[in-house]
Formats: structure tokens, sequence, C-alpha cells
């Protein structure tokens, strides 16, 4: 099906919605972007994903030519021309078109995308019984070369870790920092819990600060669990009693085996159950 695209100040049949050989999101994978979902016509956390949209650009130096508050009704007019209530949101920001060379002050007009589409969830069944995930040898960037809280164009690391997965038969690769330390997945944040307690690695563990993972601790305090933000390493989770990812498009999803060890008893946790319970009414409200 022929979707509608918004292409900087307008809407736009699929089809028109192009950019230059010349844009540096292209050559360079200069840009940034966002990930967000509609549920029941509502975009859950606008504010929130613009708000980090706008962060990373800023850590860029990339203006981005409109405001905050064009670029969420462009979304919400990009969900309603497409007829999505329930839908993906994919917000691009590119440098625009320059010089075969690395300078973004040679670029001009920053393309500001904004694609609806329906979601491609994992399988209902491993929602049901568990992902099985691989640690990958590719480390997460060092903040000192490339910070992990700008989500840029610039994804390699993350399908690097994810080949690995993939290759192993997984579709979710852990991922540790340079320290040897528990960072994240590819594409989601990683929780555990372990007797009475929720952890999860603090953002200078070198993560993407996810807005799923932010609502979740939210929702971990609400219903009275214990959650905090802890340095963990590989031990801490294989001898988790529970463990689960959270992301805009896995929303929560139960691990049950990572690198052949089985979490807890091998099949999802309650808390995992609750939390994602507690989710799934949050999205709605
Ligand atoms: N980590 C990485 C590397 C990601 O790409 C994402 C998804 N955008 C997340 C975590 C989860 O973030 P969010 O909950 O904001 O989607």
């Amino acid at each position: 099906m022929s979707r509608i695209v918004f292409m900087n100040d307008r809407l736009v049949p699929e089809a028109e919605a192009r950019v230059s050989v010349f844009d540096h999101g292209l050559l360079y994978g200069d840009g940034v972007f966002e990930g967000l979902r509609s549920y029941s016509g509502r975009v859950f956390r606008l504010d929130e994903h613009l708000d980090r949209l706008y962060a990373s650009a800023r850590a860029i130096c990339l203006e981005i030519p409109l405001a905050k508050e064009v670029v969420a009704k462009a979304v919400n007019d990009t969900l309603a021309a497409n007829k999505l209530s329930d839908g993906y949101v994919r917000l691009v920001v590119t440098r625009g078109a320059g010089s075969l060379g690395l300078d973004p002050n040679r670029t001009k007009n920053p393309q500001v995308i904004v694609i609806a589409d329906t979601i491609a969830l994992y399988p209902r069944e491993h929602y049901e019984k568990g992902l099985r995930i691989i640690t990958a040898a590719t480390q997460r960037t060092q903040s000192a070369a490339l910070s992990p809280r700008i989500k840029s164009l610039n994804y390699l690391n993350n399908i690097m870790a994810k080949l690995e997965g993939l290759q192993a038969g997984c579709v979710e690769a852990l991922m540790l920092n340079h320290k040897g330390e528990v960072a994240e997945c590819t594409g989601d944040n990683i929780f555990v819990v372990r007797g009475t307690k929720l952890l999860t690695p603090p953002p200078d563990a070198g993560i993407l600060e996810g807005i799923t993972r932010n609502a979740v601790i939210e929702l971990a305090q609400a219903a009275g669990i214990d959650c905090r933000e802890q340095t963990l390493v590989r031990h801490d989770l294989y001898t988790a009693d529970e463990c689960f990812l959270t992301g805009t498009a896995a929303e929560v999803i139960p691990v049950v085996e990572i690198d052949g060890r089985k979490i807890g008893a091998g099949v999802p946790g309650p808390i995992t159950a609750r939390l994602t319970k507690d989710f799934h009414a949050l999205v709605r409200q």
C-alpha cells in the first residue's frame, strides 16, 4: 500500500518522498531520528520523543528547521493522512545535501521526514514464551567516541551486534560497554529482576535512555517495586530471576535465555507480566 509521507513542509505520496544522493544523511549517516508509536490515535510520549530528537540534533550541531510544535503537528497529520490510529512513526532529520566531503557546514536544507506505517512487532510467540538472546562481541560505542545518547542515523554499531544475534538465531543481542558492563540490546533497553529488586543499567553505562525504559521505571515505582539503576555485569543477568527488554517497537518483552543460560525458571516471570500489563494500560490511557 502506498503511504503518505511528510517532507519538510507538506504531505506527499510515498513515490514523491525523495532525498538527494548528496544528502549527508545518506553519505555519512549524518542526521538524527526517532521511532514513535501511536495507540488509539494518540502518540505515546510525543513530547519526550521530540525533546530527545532536538537534544540529539543539538549534540551534532544540526539545527532542525522546524519548531517542535510544527514537527508534533506533522507527526499527527502523517498518522491521520495514513488513517493509522495504532501505528509506528519514523521521524528523520538529515543534515541535507552538500558536497562530497564531511564538512557539515557545506550542506544545506536539512530534510525533515515523517513516515507512518503499521508496526512490525516480534511474533506473538516471542511475547508469550520469551526471547533467547546472546551477548554480541561487538561492544556498544564508547561515549567518548560517539555518545549512545545521540539517536543518530549511524546505527552500524548496533547493526553489527544485530548481525551476530541473527547469525546465532536470535532476534536481539546484548551489548556490553568497553568496561565489559551490560549496556543494552541493539534496539532495546534491558532490565533484570533479582529477588525483590528491578535493576537496569544507568545512562552512564553507555545506553540510549529509552522512553519505554523510563515509563517502565515509573510504572515499577507506582506498583511499589524497588527499581534501581545499577551497574550490571553478565553474571547478574545469568543469575537473575527474570529479564525483559523495553523499546518503542518491542514494548515490554521477556527474555528467558542468555548465552545458553536459562533465566530464572526459563519462562516469563511475574514482575515482567505485571509491568507488561501496566504498560499496555498506560499506553491506552
Ligand atoms: N536502545 C537503542 C539502541 C534503541 O535504538 C532503542 C529504540 N529506539 C532503545 C534503546 C529503546 O528506546 P525507546 O524506548 O525510546 O524506543
